[in-house]
């Protein structure tokens, strides 16, 4: 009688879920480049409206989301019933799995993609399946052979985490018309990184079975907050609503996130300056020996020659007060994730990875 009381099937096989490192034991001056947040925090309007929204938390928030929609409607051009706001992304994706996925079922993503939707997947009972990438980008024609008649959802981050790189919204479309039975769920996560991008809203206003998702917790530096949305046809915005807990976003969410949205001169600040802070990186850590794909996001995948040297990396960073994301969990053990942070963290975190290759090729030389 010891398994009396158990979990759903799938449950027990979800890997708790490793955030990146925010502390490094014995210091206080820890450079935090692990976690892709936004290093100029959010922006001021956003901070004086959750001040102010802490007037009223003896009050319950309201359970339609309608001002914060209409908000996200006017700055994006969408339609705000067609929107869905959650507790984060992740709450989105958890409700997509929970209303579409289910045992019997596969929940499709690719080898590199966002831990959250294995787990969201197992969470529902369904069956996570993952398909090869072609050089670290998503390949479509993977995704299509890969589906089945059991296939309910397709996740594609993109840009994509870790890797940063993005595919064109053509091959999106193609994905989705290729496999009608299931939703594809467009991660937009790092889109507002990107110029001139809609982030897939287009297609998921066009094509019945293409969804969006955005979040508060990246450009617009509110991860704290716990706020992101959805784009979907009427039909799945229905569905999800009737899964979603009334109150699941705060007074103080609500409030935040419609101030953060309607400072769109502040994210074209940010986007500039990560764009700027992105590209020099890149280049230094390439003169360094440290190689990268052009990065769309605001984190650069720092490659290097093998699983070793990357978490000797790692290591010899945290001595010098920098915390970097190891991305094994991603299958790529040979690279570390670097956020894009100010200009300071970015020239210390290339003068520090600089000096470590250096040391490096030194002991290879003396040992040779
Ligand atoms: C950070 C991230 C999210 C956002 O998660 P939130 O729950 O909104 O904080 C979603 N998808 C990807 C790929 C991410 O990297």
């Amino acid at each position: 009688m010891a398994n009396a009381i158990a979990p759903q099937p799938g449950i027990m096989d979800i890997a708790l879920y490793q955030g990146g490192a925010a502390k490094i034991a014995g210091r206080t001056d820890a450079i935090k480049l692990s976690s892709n947040e936004n290093p100029f925090g959010p922006s001021e309007k956003a901070r004086d409206a959750v001040i102010r929204a802490a007037h009223s938390l003896h009050r319950y928030p309201n359970t339609d989301h309608a001002s914060l929609r209409q908000a996200i409607g006017e700055v994006h051009g969408l339609d705000p019933d067609r929107i869905i706001c959650g507790v984060g992304s992740d709450e989105i994706i958890h409700f997509l799995c929970q209303a579409y996925a289910g045992p019997e079922t596969e929940v499709l993503f690719t080898e590199h993609g966002f831990l959250m939707y294995r787990i969201s997947a197992l969470a529902a009972g369904a069956t996570p399946v993952s398909v090869r990438e072609h050089e670290r980008v998503t390949d479509i024609d993977a995704l299509i052979a890969g589906a089945t008649e059991r296939t309910r959802l397709i996740f594609v981050a993109n840009p994509n985490n870790p890797t940063g790189t993005m595919i064109g919204l053509a091959d999106l479309e193609r994905l989705a018309r290729a496999v009608p039975q299931a939703i594809l769920v467009i991660d937009s996560a790092y889109a507002d990184y990107v110029d001139d991008y809609d982030g897939g809203a287009e297609l998921a206003g066009r094509l019945p079975n293409v969804v969006m998702t955005r979040t508060f917790s990246k450009i617009y530096g509110l991860g704290g907050l716990r706020v992101g949305w959805g784009y979907a046809p009427r039909e799945i915005i229905d569905v999800l609503n009737r899964i979603r807990g009334p109150f699941n976003l705060s007074n103080v969410a609500l409030e935040g996130a419609e101030a953060a949205v309607r400072d769109q001169d502040y994210i074209t600040r940010c986007r500039s300056e990560n764009a700027r802070m992105r590209a020099w990186l890149a280049e230094a850590l390439a003169e360094k020996g440290v190689p990268s794909d052009t990065s769309c996001g605001n984190f650069i995948l720092a490659r290097f020659a093998d699983t070793a040297t990357a978490e000797a990396c790692d290591a010899y960073l945290q001595t010098e007060g920098l915390l970097v994301r190891r991305v094994a969990g991603y299958g790529l053990p040979h690279c570390l994730r670097i956020t894009v942070g100010d200009e300071a963290s970015c020239r210390r975190v290339a003068h520090v990875i600089g000096m470590f290759m250096t040391e490096r090729a030194a002991a290879a030389g003396a040992g040779a």
